[in-house]
């Protein structure tokens, strides 16, 4: 039976026993594109996040997208083109259930003005990364990744501990939400700063966020008295970040940690310009898109020099993902990219093991199986310090959205030991229905974006966007249920490619022979596109592992 959602009252949370597809592998993928709207931001517009990060092209399509998951059987292929179904094939039941290619635009293309214009007519969408494949569990998919961040600026700079540290931040959105939860879990006092109002109570009302300040100076004082106290606090403030940051500059006042995770990637359906209200940015969407690229990038200068003097008076500055460095640059900023990449300066020798954020799903819609998971997990890697802390704190912070889900960072041989074990509980009836594994596509083998994944790789090889493709091929050999590539839409067209995978635990021996193929495989390339580029960690989980990688020269 579905559940009530209180966000969305239209969009019911699926969950239950009983099918409307005919087999559990179709029935999951339907119930994870109902998930991603139900946790989304915009479900009536079919947002799921990054602005414009779509679940489907249009209602229609979406509509024709679940009639077919419903209709289809095991040993047909649905094929979907930028969130547009477009065949269902006769293929075999240990093919994909469904594939996908959403946004990617030939080269000299790619660009955001051409995106824009496709998207107008209604020939293209953009799935950001985990929206279009269905795979977004909302903002838990981002926290760990963060909270890791958290703390291993904890381990290099503040001897482990962020309690009495004062993070500064900006956007309270789909993804960006996850922040003020990973700060608090991290032990600090973090400061949230988000244009729109409406997103701040938000992230209070699921429990992200603890509090809402009136203006700024109440924030600050909330700020330091939780640092005095050495409390780990989460304060919002509605306001534009491009006015905050430049103004806590200018009162002397440096944070311990500042980043940014606005939608700055995108000048327009993302980024808020300073001195412009919510409405007048609604208003030039439709009509001035060239005069709103040009002062959300304007903004974004301030934005970025604020954060480069926070970083000259030794704060830890870092850019969060949003391409906020690369449109300062544009903007006239020189020095922008004296702001590292959290990718490059934080996790990269976590990458360069195929360690990375996967999750799971229960799709009976009951928190009881993410429990007893999570007790699986403790289970098996006693010895996982990133893992047993992890499911500690999740358990206790991290409320669900929608489908009951959790993320863990787990490498090769891992994902697929725990999804085979999660397969055999299934088989076994102690959970109450079959479980789907997927990942971000912000993972080892799995994204190209050399201005966020593969910045300053080893080896030069940032731009080269073979691997994902490489990984989407791989997966598709490799039983996965649901395998797509996506490339970057509004502000990251030309800037991204990325692969994404689903594959259903359904208790069913196929479902093990699926989950190992695909989750081996995935992680096997992830540990040689690094070991290709030369990480000594790679070649070390190679001779480890005994993965099968071809060594040239
Ligand atoms: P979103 O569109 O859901 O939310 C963006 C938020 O930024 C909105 O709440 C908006 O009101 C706010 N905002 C915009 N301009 C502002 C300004 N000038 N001042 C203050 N607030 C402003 O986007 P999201 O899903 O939260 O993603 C945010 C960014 O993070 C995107 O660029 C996305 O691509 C990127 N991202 C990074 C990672 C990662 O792994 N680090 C993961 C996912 C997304």
């Amino acid at each position: 039976m579905p559940k009530p959602n209180s966000r969305h009252p239209n969009f019911p949370i699926p969950g239950g026993p009983d099918l409307r597809a005919k087999g559990w592998r179709q029935e999951a993928l339907l119930r994870l594109l109902e998930n991603v709207l139900c946790v989304g931001e915009d479900p009536e517009n079919l947002i799921v996040y990054a602005a414009l990060g779509k679940a489907a092209r249009n209602w229609a399509s979406h509509k024709a997208i679940v009639k077919t998951l419903i209709e289809m059987d095991e040993d047909q292929t649905l094929v979907i083109q930028s969130g547009k179904p477009v065949a269902l094939l006769k293929t075999h039941a240990k093919a994909p259930l469904v594939i996908m290619a959403n946004c990617n635009i030939v080269g000299q293309w790619a660009k955001a003005e051409v995106f824009y214009e496709l998207e107008r007519q209604g020939l293209i969408c953009w799935g950001g990364l985990t929206a279009g494949a269905w795979q977004y569990i909302g903002s838990q998919g981002v926290i760990q990744g963060t909270y890791e961040i958290f703390m291993r600026i904890a381990e290099n700079r503040f001897g482990g501990d962020l309690s009495g540290r004062f993070i500064l931040t900006a956007g309270l959105g789909g993804m960006g939400g996850a922040q003020p939860l990973a700060g608090r879990m991290a032990g600090a006092a973090i400061l949230c700063i988000d244009i729109d109002a409406e997103r701040a109570e938000k992230r209070k009302a699921i429990g992200y966020l603890e509090h809402v300040a009136p203006d700024l100076d109440a924030a600050l004082a909330m700020i330091d008295q939780a640092v005095k106290e050495k409390r780990a606090t989460s304060i919002g403030l509605v306001g534009n970040a491009a006015v905050i940051y430049p103004e806590i500059a200018k009162r002397g006042i440096v944070p311990d940690i500042v980043t940014d995770q606005t939608s700055a990637h995108d000048l327009v359906y993302g980024y808020v310009p300073k001195g412009m209200s919510l409405q007048e940015v609604r208003r030039l969407r439709v009509d001035g898109q060239g005069q709103l690229m040009a002062a959300s990038r304007a903004s974004i200068v301030d934005h970025v020099k604020a954060m480069l003097e926070f970083q000259a008076k030794g704060a830890e500055v870092f850019d969060n993902g949003n391409l906020i460095r690369t449109h300062a640059r544009d903007g006239g900023v020189a020095n922008a990219f004296d702001i590292p990449i959290f990718t490059e300066a934080y996790l990269r020798p976590l990458f360069a093991r195929a360690i990375g954020p996967f999750r799971w799903m229960a799709l009976s819609g009951e928190e009881s199986d993410i429990a007893r998971i999570d007790d699986l997990l403790l289970e098996m890697f006693p010895d996982n310090r990133i893992v047993t802390n992890w499911i500690r704190l999740a358990r206790a912070h991290v409320p669900f959205e929608g489908l009951p889900a959790r993320i863990a960072w787990l490498g090769h041989g891992e994902r697929t030991a725990l999804a085979v074990a999660v397969n055999a509980l299934v088989a076994s009836g102690e959970l109450k229905g079959p479980i789907a594994f997927s990942r971000d596509h912000l993972d080892a083998g799995a994204m190209a974006h050399p201005n966020i994944m593969t910045e300053r790789m080893k080896d030069g090889s940032d731009a080269i966007a073979d691997w994902p493709l490489l990984d989407a091929m791989l997966l598709c050999s490799s039983m996965a249920d649901l395998v797509v590539v996506h490339s970057g839409g509004g502000g990251y067209a030309g800037y991204m490619t990325s692969c994404g995978v689903t594959v259903v635990a359904d208790g069913t021996a196929d479902g093990a022979e699926r989950l190992s193929h695909a989750l081996t495989n995935d992680t096997a390339l992830g540990v040689i596109r690094y070991a290709d580029a030369g990480y000594e960690e790679s070649l070390d989980e190679i001779a480890k592992k005994g993965i099968g990688y071809v060594a040239v020269g």
